[in-house]
């Protein structure tokens, strides 16, 4: 469950703030797509509620957790052991497996896997569909570089699967499966799934769309057959 509140984010040079967001809540399991146009501050957005970046003013909490005031090592291992990350571009460590791809931030954190790791990571390929686990992941098509990701995202089961422009750098079939997947294995691990993206076939699979004028969340609906409405209700110059 997700609680914001008074979020005001201004980075310099910039005259408006970035982000302005009086009040913003998910409960626990919504599938959320983030949309809007560049410069509106969807990165942004994604950076504080993943705990990258640290919200300069207002709240930001995660069930009982204020990540806000979490000092930086503590925001780290949060991070760590509840945000699963997709990015646009994979970001796999070529020359290792798609195994290994899978279990190397898990190494990483911890210097010895967990256990069962190593079998989810083997159920998470599978499920992804990756044949040969043993792949060295260059040689993977796109499309099944970004299943990789979105395996290694969900391996340690985080309960908050974020996406930014999962779809962006794949052709249509690739993406339209990589969106699937998005949904069908967060639901099967009740995690909360973010993405921001562009993607009308991406956005339309969503059930809750929010959109992002001048660092504004804008009314855009529940279930829409179609990407974000076009009489969006802020003047982004106002
Ligand atoms: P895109 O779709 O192009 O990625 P976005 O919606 O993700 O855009 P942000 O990257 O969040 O938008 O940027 C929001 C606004 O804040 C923009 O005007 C951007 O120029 C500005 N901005 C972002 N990061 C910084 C920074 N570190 N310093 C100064 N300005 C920044």
């Amino acid at each position: 469950e997700l609680h914001v509140s008074d979020l005001v984010v201004r980075f310099p040079g910039l005259e408006r703030p970035a982000l302005d967001i009086p009040t913003l809540q998910l409960p626990a399991g919504a599938h959320v797509a983030l949309t809007g146009p560049s410069g509106s501050g969807k990165t942004t957005l994604i950076n504080i509620l993943t705990g990258l970046d640290r919200a300069p003013a207002g709240r930001v909490i995660w069930g009982d957790t204020d990540i806000g005031r979490l000092g930086e090592g503590a925001r780290d291992r949060w991070r760590a052991g509840h945000v699963g990350l997709v990015m646009q571009e994979f970001h796999l460590f070529p020359g290792l497996s798609a195994l290994e791809n899978v279990l190397l931030p898990q190494r990483l954190a911890t210097f010895r896997l967990a256990p069962g790791r190593r079998a989810e990571a083997d159920r998470l390929l599978a499920r992804v569909g990756i044949e040969r686990p043993g792949q060295k992941v260059e040689t993977l098509s796109r499309g099944q570089m970004q299943r990789v990701a979105v395996a290694r995202a969900l391996v340690a089961r985080p309960p908050i699967l974020v996406a930014d422009e999962p779809t962006a750098s794949l052709d249509a079939d690739a993406g339209a499966a990589v969106a699937e997947l998005l949904a069908a294995l967060a639901r099967e691990v009740g995690a909360t799934l973010i993405v921001a993206t562009h993607d009308a076939r991406l956005i339309a699979g969503m059930a809750q769309v929010l959109r992002l004028e001048a660092g504004r969340l804008v009314p855009a609906g529940a279930n829409p057959a179609a990407p974000a409405p076009t009489h969006a209700a802020v003047d982004p110059a106002a």
